[in-house]
């Protein structure tokens, strides 16, 4: 049973991605060809929004990009159509290789784009609305009058709903295919397929210096785009009264959040839970239940929340894998007083500046919003702590956690 907690990144699904049509080069085109199609643009993964409003996608019209497409979505010729296995070699396919990667998103078939609410869609098998795609700029420098290509991390906090959804999807699309340009399997190119969403070896449907790809014989090596599973829990001590909360070294200062881990093969949800627990804080945990989850695109994580309860009478301790610079247990009335205090978990477009100068990553100051595995070099130098000052915000998953809590939502929510 989840919470049915609407988290940011998710819960209006933006378009009507159309999965069914991917394979398709007819349909995919006849959206490219839209007149009313709209172009998310990425460059070194920073999508390209209003210059003067950092938090606002800039779309581009076909227009605008027409000279950089690179042609339309192919079918397979009529001579490998007769073979089902040579033709699946061409559905949707996006050639040659080295063009930049166009991602087919969807339909945004709201009935009034302009609402905020959940669309309600009349007929989803054939929606009518404006066609969406991803469009990666390549090594090509692109002046967009009005526009500049935004951080990721402080551009997509500081969207709308409805496009931080767009981001989400177009974001993860785009890394995915930028970042598996080769075969795992031999090494060669890989090309693009199904408007964006599938990647094959190249060797399949022209020569690659005589090389021969094992995976194109029996288990295809198709590649598809990867979602990485995260657990993030909010621990409650066996009295219910106080929730476990860790920082690592480079956080911003006083943040503490949920534990979190990614999920390895061969453990459920819960067994990650009970794992990560262990590892990162010594704590046993007994009974563990999902929550709600977050698509969490940097690059490519879904975030599994989920509560557990800590078995009685244990004792913190962080020097199993040294992961974490402090955990501690923390009153409801603590975390409630911070959450109610705008400045407790507020991260400014400033903040996110300092945090750069400092020298931290778009992806270490995702962890520290979205904690995820980090592997240091032997045990954390422990300074003096500064002590809990704030936690993530409502945009984070982990801040939802700590709020359903901490605010006394837990059993209400939980009812369906
Ligand atoms: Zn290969």
């Amino acid at each position: 049973m989840g919470d049915n907690i609407v988290n940011f990144y998710a819960g209006q699904p933006p378009l009507n991605r159309l999965s069914f049509q991917r394979q398709s080069a007819d349909k995919l085109n006849e959206h490219l060809e839209a007149p009313n199609a709209r172009f998310v643009l990425y460059k070194d993964l920073k999508p390209l929004v209003h210059k003067d409003e950092p938090g606002k996608l800039l779309f581009l019209s076909r227009k605008q990009v027409e000279a950089r497409l690179g042609g339309p979505f192919q079918s397979p010729s009529p001579e490998d159509a007769q073979s089902k296995d040579r033709a699946r070699l061409f559905e949707a396919a996006h050639l040659p290789h080295t063009l930049p990667a166009l991602v087919f998103l969807g339909v945004d078939d709201r009935p009034d784009a302009s609402s905020t609410s959940v669309p309600a869609r009349a007929d989803p098998m054939h929606p009518e609305g404006v066609p969406y795609f991803a469009l990666d700029t390549g090594t090509e420098d692109w002046e967009i009058q009005g526009g500049a290509f935004g951080d990721a991390r402080a551009s997509g906090s500081a969207m709308s709903g409805w496009e931080a959804g767009v981001f989400a999807l177009s974001r993860a699309l785009i890394d995915w295919n930028v970042r598996n340009k080769f075969c795992a399997a031999c090494g060669s190119p890989t090309y693009s397929l199904w408007g964006g969403w599938k990647r094959s070896c190249l060797t399949g449907i022209e020569p690659v210096e005589g090389k021969e790809c094992f995976s194109l014989k029996g288990l295809h090596n198709f590649a598809y785009p990867r979602t990485d599973s995260v657990v993030i829990m909010g621990i409650l001590s066996s009295d219910g009264d106080k929730m476990l909360l860790g920082r690592q070294k480079t956080w911003p200062k006083g943040m503490y959040s949920c534990l979190a881990g990614f999920i390895e093969p061969g453990e459920s949800f819960e067994d990650a839970v009970r794992r990560e627990v262990l590892e990162e804080a010594g704590i046993e945990v007994g009974p563990v239940r999902y929550s709600s989850s977050q698509p969490w695109p940097y690059p490519a994580n879904i975030m599994v929340g989920c509560f557990g309860r800590a078995k009685d009478g244990q004792t913190i301790r962080l020097d199993l894998d040294n992961e974490l610079e402090d955990a501690q247990w923390f009153p409801r009335s603590q975390l409630a007083a911070l959450i109610a205090d705008p400045s407790g978990s507020y991260l400014s477009r400033d903040d996110h500046k300092k945090l750069e100068l400092k020298g931290l990553s778009e992806q270490e100051l995702a962890n520290a919003l979205a904690p995820a595995e980090g592997k240091p070099d032997g045990v954390a130098q422990k300074g003096p702590l500064e002590g809990l000052t704030r936690v993530p915000p409502a945009t984070a998953i982990a801040g939802q956690l700590i709020r359903v809590w901490a605010e006394g939502k837990l059993e209400l929510v939980s009812k369906l």
